[in-house]
């Protein structure tokens, strides 16, 4: 109704120009150069409002030939855009549904339609890692590497491919690069931690460790590893002071004290460990700088000089007396540890040293001594350090256990761990 309203007043708009034109008086006369002309008003009016419309119709005609170009570029990327989008989506789907020609197709249309945009490559990484194109996927995360917005998916792209192939060194950097990019990833530091471990690069693990992690391990491995003299002695305190009872702890303090020239700091630390633990490892370190029998007896005695009758107090005694040539002591001590009941190679073996040195031609001294060879070779096993994860023994001491790859599993024991013991950790760890 409007629009008839509308129609009505512009064509009596137009009929009373007319009739105004039609009615205007005189006539119009133009002298151009040789040329007259001359016609009635109406006329002239008439001509000049053609002359008018066909000027405006030749500067639209000469525009829409000038702007053609970009009509077309416009009108192609509006196209490409909505067909590029219409390829983002199906191609969403088809990834959602797990069909991998599907997804690789409409993810290389996207690519083609909207260019290489943050969106369509992470579509054609997933489209070909879906695929089991690990060098496509690997190709587009690099490009999305490239891009200032975006580097974060693509580097956590080529962490998740680095971490599938175990290539823990590569995975490594890549996700302390990613971390570096998107600082506030909670999960990240996370798996830096899980990865520092497994390159074993100690001083990150311990950095990155959690309120859980086994502490005093890692910073006595990140210890054995730092080259600066300050940090090493630095971390290998904090093992200390973390567990005084872990041997390699007490070990790797003492062993950075005497770098540092403080010899007596570092027995007193080896003494409080032995208090705590007795451990071979940490007489055998205690007695490393001495080369004289007399002198490492004497050691021996002031290291056990709080616990001298702890059965491996008792066994490093017996086995210093009896370098140092005293047998009535080293036998004594010997003496001492079998009246316990322990039946381990080392005390066989020790007791049969001791024969042997006793240098007596005798059948009893003999007789003594193929009885304590007879013994060490029915005997228990010696301790040793074994996984609490996966019960392999280990001949010395790793934060991690070389066989299940678990931190801080490594146990001093001689009882082989059952499997449901084995099992119970595995399910804690
Ligand atoms: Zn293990």
């Amino acid at each position: 109704m409007r629009r008839v309203v509308l129609v009505l007043i512009g064509a009596c708009a137009i009929a009373a120009a007319a009739w105004g034109i039609h009615s205007l008086p005189g006539t119009v006369t133009a002298h151009i150069g040789p040329y007259d002309f001359s016609a009635a008003s109406p006329v002239a009016a008439l001509a000049v409002i053609l002359l008018f419309v066909a000027v405006y119709l030749l500067i639209r005609l000469l525009g829409f030939v000038l702007f053609m170009p970009r009509r077309l570029r416009r009108w192609r990327s509006g196209r490409n855009r909505r067909y590029g989008d219409l390829a983002v989506t199906r191609a969403l789907v088809a990834l959602a549904a797990g069909e991998t020609a599907d997804a690789r197709r409409e993810a290389g249309r996207a690519r083609r339609l909207l260019g290489d945009t943050a969106q369509t490559l992470l579509l054609a990484a997933e489209a070909g890692r879906l695929g089991g194109r690990e060098d496509e996927a690997e190709a587009a995360f690099k490009q999305l590497t490239a891009q200032p917005d975006a580097a974060f998916l693509g580097l956590r792209g080529l962490l998740r491919q680095a971490m599938e192939r175990e290539d823990w060194t590569r995975a490594y950097a890549l996700a302390k690069e990613a971390e570096s990019v998107h600082p506030a990833a909670a999960w990240l530091r996370k798996e830096r931690a899980a990865l520092a471990v497994k390159t074993e690069n100690w001083v990150d693990a311990l950095a990155l460790a959690d309120a859980d992690a086994p502490k005093a391990a890692l910073a006595a491995a990140a210890a054995g590893q730092a080259t600066n003299v300050v940090q090493g002695l630095h971390l290998a305190r904090r093992a200390w002071k973390e567990d005084r009872t872990l041997p390699a702890a007490a070990i790797a303090y003492a062993a950075r004290l005497r770098a540092d020239g403080r010899e007596r700091r570092a027995q007193s630390v080896l003494r409080e460990s032995w208090e705590r633990a007795p451990h071979p490892d940490i007489a055998a370190c205690f007695l490393a700088p001495l080369t004289d029998p007399a002198s490492r007896l004497a050691a021996a005695k002031r290291l056990t000089k709080n616990n001298p009758q702890h059965l491996e107090s008792r066994l490093v005694q017996a086995r210093a007396a009896l370098d140092a040539g005293q047998l009535e002591d080293a036998r004594f001590h010997a003496e001492a540890v079998r009246a316990t009941g322990l039946n381990q190679r080392r005390l066989w073996t020790l007791m049969a040293d001791i024969s042997d040195a006793d240098g007596t031609d005798s059948e009893a001294a003999r007789m003594a001594q193929r009885d304590a060879m007879r013994l060490a070779a029915t005997a228990e096993p010696d301790p040793v350090w074994r996984c609490t994860a996966c019960g392999t023994p280990q001949t010395a001491w790793h934060p991690i256990c070389p066989a299940c790859g678990k931190t801080a599993t490594l146990r001093w024991s001689t009882a082989p761990v059952s499997v449901s013991t084995a099992m119970t950790a595995r399910t804690a760890a």
